[in-house]
């Protein structure tokens, strides 16, 4: 789960990490209000953020600095509403319905700092470059030894001089490293007790004036950690989310949106996965992975079957089932209904297996709907390209 980064600065915030004075506004009446407010306080400038769930703002233009509250309204109009392209959102870019109105910090150098989990090592590590600001995964592929990095032991967890070691790496000045330090303790603490799985501030400053501040922060959570934090479930914001993905996961299925025009579904992840890999080597691009689980119901399958189909890309669709909790008549008798309520008109292409196989045969041919059934999964995919092909 993604949140904005206003919402990570306030989580940063109560771990005692540095950021800067701001709040956020969802209207340009808002906008206007907080950027007075910082000016009365003595700021010398203001920082307009669109807060999206991409990353690239600054160079798609959503990050603007004001010197005034005019200049700052001016920058809050444009932004707001705006449709923001950056390289992590698509050429279709994305609305930005709300702004981060922060003081602008008088910044010496840009740093970067992250945590992640290395799933290769079993361990969190605890990563910081002087390269900051810029786009760190270009940096970490260009010049990998310009990142540094701690291992943390997961039974002692991140330790002060480990955090010295990646101080000392950013070439901070000795009067910097205390709060260095403190700095990344309160990060790792954040990570661990919201059960994060990517923690980065990039930029991490220093300031002219030796301050350490977090001007950017980005906190991706683990789905499956957050039945345990109903407070940060209510971060969610739907509306960054792909609409077909939200939509999937209210009736608890594992969908994710893909480029090409064939559809699939599919139960258990590893055959999904199968499935996609036998329509790339029958010639054909998956329009999405779905897993409709082992035991999915007729109305799930259902609703699987719509959401497959709203995807205007779809030519055509691919059902492969192995039938065991989910027998492959109960797949029929959803399928059959969906493809009635529907009036479906691409070719579906199905191969089953499993518990059940007979009847749910029985069901699709006595339906009087045109499918298509492979008797094996290289000939389904090879015929459900074909199909896709003929429609196209
Ligand atoms: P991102 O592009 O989505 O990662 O957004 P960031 O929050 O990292 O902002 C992009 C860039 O804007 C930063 O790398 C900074 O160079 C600049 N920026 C952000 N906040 C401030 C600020 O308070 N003062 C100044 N001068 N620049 C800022
Ligand atoms: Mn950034």
């Amino acid at each position: 789960m993604k949140i904005h980064e206003y919402q990570a600065k306030d989580i940063l915030a109560k771990y005692g990490v540095a950021i800067p004075r701001g709040e956020v506004a969802n209207t340009l009446d808002e906008a206007l209000e907080v950027a007075k407010q910082l000016f009365a306080e003595g700021a010398k400038g203001v920082v307009v953020k669109a807060q999206i769930h991409a990353g690239g703002r600054g160079k798609g233009g959503g990050v603007k600095v004001a010197k005034t509250v005019e200049e700052a309204e001016q920058y809050a109009k444009q932004i707001l509403g705006m449709q923001l392209v950056t390289h992590q959102t698509g050429p279709q870019g994305q609305k930005v319905q709300r702004l981060l109105i922060e003081e602008t910090a008088a910044i010496d150098r840009e740093l970067y700092l992250g945590i992640v989990l290395d799933r290769a090592a079993a361990k969190l590590v605890f990563m910081a470059s002087q390269a900051g600001g810029m786009e760190i995964e270009e940096v970490a592929a260009r010049d990998p030894k310009a990142i540094h990095k701690v291992y943390i032991e997961p039974s002692v967890g991140f330790q002060a001089y480990q955090a010295r070691e990646l101080a000392f790496a950013l070439g901070l000045k000795p009067t910097q490293i205390g709060d260095a330090v403190k700095f990344m303790m309160g990060l790792y603490k954040a990570y661990v007790d919201t059960d994060a799985s990517l923690l980065e501030i990039n930029p991490f400053i220093t300031t002219k004036d030796d301050e350490l501040f977090a001007l950017d922060c980005k906190i991706n959570f683990d789905d499956n950690a957050m039945f345990r934090h109903k407070d940060l479930r209510e971060l969610r914001d739907v509306a960054e989310e792909d609409p077909l993905e939200v939509e999937a996961s209210k009736y608890a299925l594992n969908y994710i949106k893909l480029d090409g025009n064939i559809a699939c579904m599919v139960n258990g992840a590893g055959l999904a996965m199968a499935t996609m890999d036998i329509i790339q080597y029958a010639g054909g691009m998956p329009a999405n992975f779905l897993d409709v689980g082992g035991g999915a119901n007729q109305q799930q399958i259902e609703h699987a079957f719509e959401i497959l189909l709203s995807d205007k890309n779809v030519q055509a669709v691919f059902i492969n089932i192995f039938g065991g909790i989910l027998r492959v008549d109960t797949l029929a008798q959803g399928v059959v209904q969906a493809a009635k309520n529907l009036k479906v008109k691409v070719p579906v292409v199905l191969r089953l297996e499993g518990t059940n196989v007979e009847e749910g045969r029985r069901i699709l041919q006595e339906s009087g709907l045109k499918f298509q059934v492979g008797a094996t999964m290289k000939e389904a995919a090879e015929l459900v390209v074909a199909a896709a092909k003929g429609a196209a």
